[in-house]
C-alpha cells in the first residue's frame, strides 16, 4: 500500500514521449574503453573481432509471455540473425526486475549475458534502500529499442465503463478494490503510484512476478484492474476479456483507437510510457557493444519487427537512438525525473 503525497506525481511533462526520445538525440558517443574483456584478459580488438562464438543469453527481468518478454523475442530473433549466433531469452523474474538486472550486472562482461529492462531501470535506485547495482555505473548501455504506451484495463466484470466511473468506483469500494502489478520496480507499479496520486485513492496492491502472471488473473477476476504495455494489454482488449480505461499517452493509439486517452478522460496528470533498453554489464569491451548495437539496430528495421509492434501499439525508437549515447541520455533524465517524484510519494522498500 502506498500513501499519495501532496507533491504531484508524474508530471504532465513526462519525457516518455517519441518527442522526448528523439530530443534525446546528439550526444557524442562514450569513450573508449581499453579494459581487457571478462573472458580471461583477451584484449578489445581480439574481443570484438572474435564476437561472438557462442549462445548470447538476454535476461528479461520479468516473468514469458509479459511484454518486457514479448519485445525482447520480437528483436532477439533477427538480431540472432545479424550476429550468427543463437540469442536467447531468460526470465529471471521478481523483486519488480531487481533480480534479474542484479545477476546480469554482476555477470561475466564478455558480451554473452544480457539485460532487456525497462523504464523501471530509472526508478528503483528511489525504491531499493539496498539496491545491488548502479543503473549508470554497473551498466553499460547498447541502445534504446522501443516506448509502449500504457493502458488502464479492468477485469470484465467490473462495473465501472469509463475513467471516471472507475475513479468514483475505486473511491466507493477503496477497501476491497485490488491493484494488479509485477513488484516495486515495475512500470505498472510506476503507474500505480500516479493512479493513487490521480484518483486521491491508496491501492491495495497484489504483486506479481511480471504482468503476464497479472494478465492471467486479472482475465480470471482474481484482480480488479491494472495498468499495463500495450504490448501485453492489446490482444486481451481486443478479444474482450478485460475492459480498457484509457491510454495514458497524450495521443491516442493508433491500434487501439477508439480508447481515450487519460486527458481525454479528465485525468491530464496521469502519464507514463515505458522506454526500453538492451545493457551489458560494465567492462564489456565497446567493440562487442557495437556489434550489438548494430545488430539492435538492423533488428529494429526489420519490417515483421515493425508491424508486429505496431499490432502491439508500439513502434521501434528512431534509428539515432539505437546508441549507447542516446540510452544513456535518456536513462539519466529519467533517473533525475522519477527520483524525486517516487521519493515524493513515500515509497521505499528495504
Ligand atoms: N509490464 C511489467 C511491468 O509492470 C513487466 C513485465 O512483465 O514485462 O513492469
Amino acid at each position: 500500500m502506498v500513501s499519495a503525497s501532496s507533491t504531484p506525481l508524474g508530471p504532465p511533462s513526462a519525457p516518455v514521449s517519441g518527442r522526448f526520445l528523439r530530443r534525446a538525440a546528439g550526444l557524442a558517443t562514450v569513450g573508449v574503453a581499453l579494459a581487457a574483456c571478462g573472458s580471461g584478459g583477451t584484449t578489445g580488438a581480439t574481443a570484438g573481432v572474435n564476437y561472438p562464438t557462442q549462445t548470447i543469453t538476454i535476461v528479461v527481468p520479468f516473468s514469458a509471455g509479459g511484454p518486457t518478454d514479448t519485445v525482447t523475442r520480437l528483436v532477439a530473433e533477427p538480431m540472432s540473425k545479424s550476429l550468427g549466433q543463437q540469442v536467447i531469452v531468460q526470465n529471471v523474474e521478481g523483486a519488480g526486475g531487481t533480480l534479474g538486472a542484479g545477476e546480469v550486472a554482476s555477470a561475466k562482461a564478455d558480451g554473452y549475458k544480457l539485460l532487456l529492462h525497462h523504464i523501471g531501470m530509472s526508478t528503483a535506485p528511489a525504491l531499493y534502500a539496498n539496491l545491488p547495482y548502479k543503473p549508470l555505473e554497473d551498466f553499460k548501455t547498447i541502445g534504446l529499442v522501443t516506448e509502449v504506451p500504457m493502458t488502464i484495463i479492468g477485469k470484465s466484470d467490473l462495473a465501472p465503463n469509463t475513467l471516471a466511473e472507475l475513479v468514483a468506483y475505486a473511491k466507493a469500494n477503496k477497501a476491497t478494490i485490488t491493484y494488479a502489478n509485477a513488484g516495486v520496480g515495475a512500470a505498472s507499479q510506476l503507474c500505480g503510484l500516479l493512479i493513487e496520486k490521480a484518483f486521491g485513492v491508496d491501492l491495495t496492491e497484489v504483486a506479481y512476478k511480471g504482468t503476464g502472471p497479472a494478465m492471467t488473473d486479472l482475465v480470471g477476476g482474481q484482480v480488479d484492474f491494472m495498468c499495463d504495455q500495450t504490448t501485453n494489454t492489446t490482444p486481451q482488449i481486443k478479444a474482450g476479456k478485460v475492459k480498457v480505461y484509457a491510454v495514458t499517452t497524450a495521443e491516442r493509439v493508433k491500434s487501439l483507437p477508439d480508447v481515450p486517452t487519460t486527458t481525454e478522460a479528465g485525468l491530464p496528470d496521469l502519464k507514463v510510457g515505458v522506454w526500453h533498453g538492451l545493457y551489458a554489464p560494465k567492462g564489456t569491451d565497446d567493440a562487442v557493444i557495437k556489434k550489438l548495437t548494430d545488430a539492435l539496430a538492423a533488428a529494429l528495421k526489420d519490417p515483421k519487427v515493425i508491424a508486429k509492434m505496431a499490432d502491439l501499439g508500439s513502434a521501434p525508437v528512431a534509428a539515432d537512438q539505437v546508441t549507447p549515447a542516446a540510452h544513456t541520455k535518456l536513462l539519466t533524465a529519467q533517473l533525475d525525473l522519477w527520483g524525486p517524484v517516487i521519493k515524493n510519494a513515500g515509497v521505499k522498500t528495504s
